[in-house]
């Protein structure tokens, strides 16, 4: 059975602003198993973001860790990374141990940047001989379909689906157990996107990288390639199972809502219709009492304005956060 790669303990980061706080990831545990890629969901402004770069330790301000804290696995011990400062965390994992693929992939290479440089940059990063990691870049550039030629150009040069390939192959170099992809593929063409899509599946089945956290609110993605998914909103963890049970049968009404309004839905989903959720998300800043989707939720009961609905596990793998499965609803 695998173990957690990653445990995330009650975490809550905040925007600290002056004179308020803007509450973004609040009370969120969850784990990260090796060998698994979980996908998470939700609306624009709902956290996941702000959860990678908690993920990574990449805590810049105005943005605070202000409870909990991240454990991740290294050598078989849990190192707490959420109390080692960003420097230190980025001289020890990153690249090396996890690894990003951020929201704009194709605009994070400067185009005056020969791409070999940001090679060069990992090697002294992390002590690595340049012509060894070089060596390595020539063949991963191939493993993606890319000419090895194009190491020794300018990201301008290359075209948008391109550009997000030498990112993978960049970040991937080092083998990093983890990988977070935050929104990889939102700006790639349907084509560039399936190729991305089989890209970080090989990757995995090769053990280049050992789990991968795909950050994205196309659903549909989701399903073709992660083994569960975590539904977020303000801030919050709703639902968090296999994405086969929660196709089936998504638990919390926001879930449903949410499977719902997908555009081009798959078939279990078709069945139920398409629908959106009305309302717009909360204010994190003054985030709404009890369940934070109770203004919007067809569902709610008045123990919804009142209480906050803890995450439970109410079958083995599926946890929800929500009163219609809690005794507390009485
Ligand atoms: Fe809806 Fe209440 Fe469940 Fe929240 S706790 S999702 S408001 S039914």
């Amino acid at each position: 059975m695998s173990e957690s790669l990653v445990k995330i303990e009650n975490i809550r980061a905040y925007y600290k602003l002056k004179n308020r706080e803007v509450k973004a990831v609040d009370n969120v545990s969850f784990e990260i198993m090796e060998n698994e890629i979980i996908g998470v969901v939700g609306e624009s402004g709902c956290g996941k973001s702000t959860l990678s770069n908690v993920l990574l330790n990449n805590i810049i301000k105005p943005l605070t860790i202000v409870g909990g804290r991240v454990l991740f696995k290294s050598n078989g011990e849990y190192v707490e990374i959420s109390s080692l400062t960003r420097e230190e965390v980025r001289e020890r994992f990153w690249g090396k141990e996890m690894s990003l693929i951020p929201q704009s992939a194709m605009n994070a290479l400067m185009p005056t940047i020969k791409l070999s440089k940001y090679v060069e940059h990992l090697a002294q990063s992390h002590g690595i001989p340049k012509n060894e990691l070089l060596k390595k870049a020539r063949k991963r550039f191939e493993d993606v379909d890319l000419d090895p030629q194009w190491l020794n150009r300018y990201p301008f040069e290359l075209s948008g689906g391109m550009r997000q390939r030498a990112v993978i192959a960049i970040a991937t170099l080092l083998n990093p157990q983890l990988l977070i992809a935050d929104e990889p593929t939102s700006a790639l063409d349907v084509v560039n996107q399936k190729v991305f899509l089989k890209i970080l599946l090989e990757m995995k089945r090769q053990g280049i990288v050992k789990s991968i956290i795909f950050v994205t609110h196309d659903i549909a993605t989701i399903r073709q390639i992660a083994d569960r998914m975590l539904v977020m909103y303000a801030g919050k963890i709703m639902e968090i199972s296999p994405v086969d049970k929660i196709v089936e049968k998504p638990l919390n009404p926001y879930t449903e809502g949410l499977l719902n309004s997908v555009l081009t839905p798959e078939p279990e989903i078709k069945k139920r219709g398409i629908t959106t959720i009305p309302g717009t998300p909360p204010n994190l800043i003054e985030p709404p009492s009890g369940c934070r989707f109770h203004p919007r939720c067809p569902k709610a009961m008045s123990v919804c304005k009142e209480k906050e609905p803890k995450l439970v596990e109410i079958e083995p793998q599926r946890k929800v956060a929500c009163f219609l499965y809690s005794e507390e609803r009485a």
